[in-house]
């Protein structure tokens, strides 16, 4: 035999209301916090005269052309800044290394140092020894 209803009248049986309980509990962490834009205002002019990053020209000498969703911007000449030299390590991407990748370069980079200074002391030593 079932019941449709149960209970309390008014705030359903203990199936519905331990439900609502749930409910109540997890609200709090499931529901998405308002955005706040903490980010700097944005000027508008100071925009415009930044470099571009390709040729160096203020951004407000360059044309853009929007088709089919993509926005590509074109130079207004044909001269290119010098790309620049990436001699340390490079990520999974090729591009320079970041974070942590580039931490534990650095952290290898100086063990190895100290290696090679222990090597050439011992060596040093050695040498002494036999003169
Ligand atoms: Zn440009």
């Amino acid at each position: 035999m079932t019941r449709d209803a149960a209970g309390r009248p008014g705030d359903g049986n203990a199936f519905s209301r331990f439900f609502v309980r749930v409910d109540n509990a997890l609200e709090p962490i499931f529901t998405t916090t308002p955005l706040v834009d903490d980010s700097p205002p944005v000027d508008e002019q100071e925009l415009r005269s930044r470099p571009c990053p390709v040729c160096g020209r203020p951004i407000s000498e360059h044309a853009f052309e929007e088709t089919n969703g993509n926005v590509i911007m074109e130079c207004p000449t044909d001269e290119r800044l010098p790309e620049p030299l990436s001699n340390g390590p490079l990520n999974e991407f090729g591009m320079p290394a970041t974070g942590r990748r580039l931490e534990k370069y650095e952290e290898r980079q100086a063990r190895e140092e100290a290696e090679r200074e222990a090597q050439r002391e011992a060596r040093e030593e050695a040498e002494a020894e036999r003169a």
